[in-house]
């Protein structure tokens, strides 16, 4: 999950990172209030989770509360590469002498951090990146040891940067760490006209498996930027949408992905991954069968069930459930196994359904699913 650049603000100010007074609203007339606090003069920066945020017109500069309102009604509901923007803002102005980019970044091929720095901040770091790449300093980072004073001060030459970037590169990694991000990033970071060093934005994914314990963010900001998704998981589902046409819903991330393998053998492509986990409640099969069939592209629907903890009546009872509140018009294909799997089977049997037929084995379930989705 991104945080928004205030956000990355806050932290980095928790952290002992200099960084501009600001806050934050989603109203102009407030903008000329906050503008007045500030000292008058402010920047505006639209807050989207996207960079180049400078080149799409989201940051402005103005010169007095009633620009700053104005500014913020010009940026207020832009819309910045997809994203509207609902909030602005507005910071002191600094001076700016030179412009820098410093980030640390998981680099999963390598198993440890890289921190990427350059003397050549501001602008867009790809492009320096791809002309000049001898302008950027990669320098790996052992996630063990971190990044200490020595550390920070390789980066620092490596990069071009002068001495005083050096306590700014420690406190960022204690920002990564103590905050489970797995980038943070500061572009520009500025030295000022009187020599200090300050982040004048910033950008901090945070590692989704903490979330757990980084509460204060809330789950509002989790990366579903699908409709399903999203709505799968508000309801606590694992669903990753896919490509293909048929629906899969199972127990237990190895059967679904085995039984995506076995559809995609069959000659049809899954539709989604899934998961209703091990001890599921009929509401949760309800739950997942209401997802998938919201799904336009999914032409039949696959639910295989190896009941272990989970009890294969319990699996029917939801998906006699989920039919009387979803109507079906796709063919449901149900291959139950294990745990209660003849009561299972026997529930379906009675409600007798004209559109869900049952498997007895996973193959046999993969195969009529996948005919069901391919034939016209
Ligand atoms: P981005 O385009 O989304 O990366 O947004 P930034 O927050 O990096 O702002 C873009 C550019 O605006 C920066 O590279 C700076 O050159 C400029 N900028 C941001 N804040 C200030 C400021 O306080 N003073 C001055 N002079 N320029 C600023
Ligand atoms: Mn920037």
């Amino acid at each position: 999950m991104d945080l928004y650049e205030h956000q990355a603000r806050e932290l980095f100010e928790e952290h002992g990172i200099v960084v501009p007074r600001a806050e934050v609203t989603d109203s102009p007339r407030q903008a000329r209030e906050i503008a007045r606090r500030l000292g008058g003069r402010v920047v505006v920066k639209a807050q989207v989770r996207t960079g180049g945020r400078g080149k799409a017109g989201g940051v402005g500069l103005a010169a007095d509360p009633a620009a700053a309102e104005l500014t913020a009604r010009r940026i207020l509901g832009m819309d910045i590469k997809g994203h509207t923007v609902g909030t602005v803002m507005l910071a002191q102005p600094v001076d700016i002498e030179e412009e820098f980019y410093v980030s640390y970044v998981l680099d999963r091929a390598a198993g440890c951090f890289l921190a990427i720095a350059s003397a050549e901040g501001g602008m867009d770091i790809e492009e320096v990146a791809a002309t000049r790449p001898e302008a950027v300093a990669r320098v790996p980072v052992d996630p063990a040891e971190g990044v200490t004073s020595a550390t920070a001060a390789r980066i620092a030459e490596a990069a071009g940067l002068p001495p005083q970037t050096v306590d700014v590169l420690v406190r960022l990694w204690e920002v990564l760490v103590r905050e489970d991000a797995l980038l943070v990033e500061v572009n520009p970071l500025a030295r000022t006209r009187d020599g200090r060093i300050t982040a004048l934005d910033g950008k901090v994914t945070l590692d989704d498996n903490a979330t757990f314990r980084q509460a204060r963010w809330g789950t509002e900001h989790s990366t579903h930027h699908d409709p399903l998704e999203a709505a799968a998981a508000a309801k606590g589902i694992d669903y990753v949408k896919l490509d293909g046409e048929v629906g899969i819903i199972g127990n237990g991330a190895g059967l679904v992905m085995s039984t995506l393998d076995v559809v995609a053998g069959r000659g049809a492509r899954p539709a989604n991954f899934l998961d209703i986990g091990g001890g599921a409640s009929a509401q949760v099969m309800a739950d997942g069968l209401s997802v998938v069939l919201s799904d336009p592209s999914v032409k039949s629907v696959l639910v295989n069930v190896f009941g272990g903890i989970t009890a294969c009546d319990a699996v029917a009872d939801g998906i006699v459930r989920a039919l009387d509140t979803v109507r079906l018009t796709k063919p449901l294909v149900v291959r139950l196994d294990g745990n209660n799997a003849a009561r299972g089977r026997a529930v379906l049997d009675a409600y007798a359904h004209p559109l869900v037929e049952q498997a007895t084995t996973m193959d046999g379930a993969a195969e009529r699913a996948a005919r069901l989705a391919t034939t016209p």
